[in-house]
């Protein structure tokens, strides 16, 4: 099993795809699911609203960047037809990446070794804006990890092949202006076999396609030794 393979090569609290002057221990676990009344609240089509539930989050809790959602079901795809189709077998609003809540223009950092596989500007409302897709090999086997609604200026001087080193600045956060209409965060993604995708990958699926992107993903939490 890819997981454990992977698991066993790395230290999973040395590794950051978010920059580390702010430490794991100012990291707060934030549950965006249905089932959070909360977000019954505000306005959850509005970025600007968002801004302000994760930010009072964030305070009130003396944190500094709130994460969560892997495999976690969400209303807030309802806003965008993007996710939304007649059937509701169809639709999809599971989440199966990580997203770290923060603040724009924060440094994004490569979470392995690697060499960048392709990167897009996926304009869709709802979808990732700016996003780098980077290629990693651990002994014989290969991975990619996605990192999305970044800014603008983070496409620029990148090509495919590129090496990049763990731990190095890839990118910056954007704003909603530019990142699909969402409050500033990273989604990352750790994805197996990357399919013929460029420069994207599904972030959200149906439950019929659970099963096979809980195969083709890992919990990016484990990576990150995060709860
Ligand atoms: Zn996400």
């Amino acid at each position: 099993m890819l997981t454990e393979k992977l698991l066993k090569t790395i230290q999973p609290a040395s590794i950051n795809v978010i920059d580390s002057s702010i430490k794991k221990s100012d990291y707060i676990p934030i549950d965006l699911s249905k089932n959070n009344n909360d977000l019954l609240q505000f306005d959850v089509s509005s970025s600007s609203a968002w801004e302000k539930y994760i930010n009072d989050y964030l305070k009130s809790n003396q944190k500094e960047l709130a994460y969560g959602g892997y495999l976690e079901t969400r209303n807030l795809y309802d806003r965008s037809s993007y996710f939304n189709t007649v059937s509701k077998e169809n639709q999809r609003n599971i989440h199966i990446g990580l997203d770290l809540w923060c603040p724009a223009n924060t440094n994004v950092l490569a979470a392995f070794n690697g060499v960048v596989h392709s990167f897009n500007n996926n304009t869709n409302f709802g979808d990732y804006g700016p996003t780098i897709i980077l290629k990693h090999q651990i002994d014989n086997f290969s991975f990619y990890t996605l990192y999305g609604h970044l800014s603008i200026n983070s496409l620029e001087k990148l090509a495919k092949g590129k090496e990049v080193k763990q731990g190095e600045v890839i990118a910056q956060l954007g704003t909603a202006e530019v990142n699909g209409d969402y409050a500033p965060h990273l989604h990352f993604q750790i994805i197996i076999d990357i399919e013929e995708k460029e420069g994207d990958y599904p972030g959200v699926c149906s439950l019929k396609d659970l099963d096979f992107y809980t195969k083709n993903t890992i919990d990016p939490k484990l990576v990150l030794g995060l709860d």
